[in-house]
């Protein structure tokens, strides 16, 4: 079992830096370069909404917390921004509260395709926290065991 914790500002350029981290950090278990840049994409996903959504631009502190566990990689996105009203309806896809400014709505849609598990809880001007874990080098079902 390893752990990390980074911290970091909201900043755009910092979306990069975040999901470079955490897939260094998932190295040593050896994932494959398609594990490593679904891990990427989901990491991303999940920043951008902490900069994008939960501060609307604004400087703040976004976190993140990686765990792991066998050949299980565990990580935790955590922003202390405007937090979610409706979680169901902001995991639906498509849905989106910012139209027309280049955004899909699919940005949970592809977290919750591209790792094995996913969770989001939020607490409306607390913020917000998106547990998610990849296995790698086989099946979730096969890992479990
Ligand atoms: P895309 O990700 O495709 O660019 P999007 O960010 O709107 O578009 P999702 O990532 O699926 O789509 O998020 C859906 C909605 O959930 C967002 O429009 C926003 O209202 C809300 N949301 C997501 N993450 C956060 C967050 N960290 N804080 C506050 N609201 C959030
Ligand atoms: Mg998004």
């Amino acid at each position: 079992m390893n752990r990390m914790k980074i911290t970091f500002l909201s900043r755009s350029e910092n979306e990069v830096f975040a999901r470079n981290v955490v897939a260094a950090f998932a190295l040593p278990l050896e994932p494959t370069l398609s594990e490593l840049s679904d891990v990427k994409t989901a990491v991303s996903e999940a920043v951008t909404n902490c900069i994008v959504h939960a501060y609307e631009g604004d400087e703040d502190w976004v976190s993140i917390e990686c765990q792991t566990e066998g050949n299980k990689l565990h990580i935790v996105v955590t922003d202390s921004g405007k937090g979610i009203e409706d979680v169901a309806r902001a995991l639906t896809p498509f849905y989106t509260t910012c139209p027309g400014e280049e955004r899909s709505g699919m940005g949970f849609t592809i977290m919750q395709t591209f790792m094995n598990e996913f969770h989001v809880t939020s607490q409306p001007g607390k913020g917000t926290r998106v547990e998610m874990a990849k296995c790698f080098g086989g099946t979730a079902e096969a890992n479990a065991r």
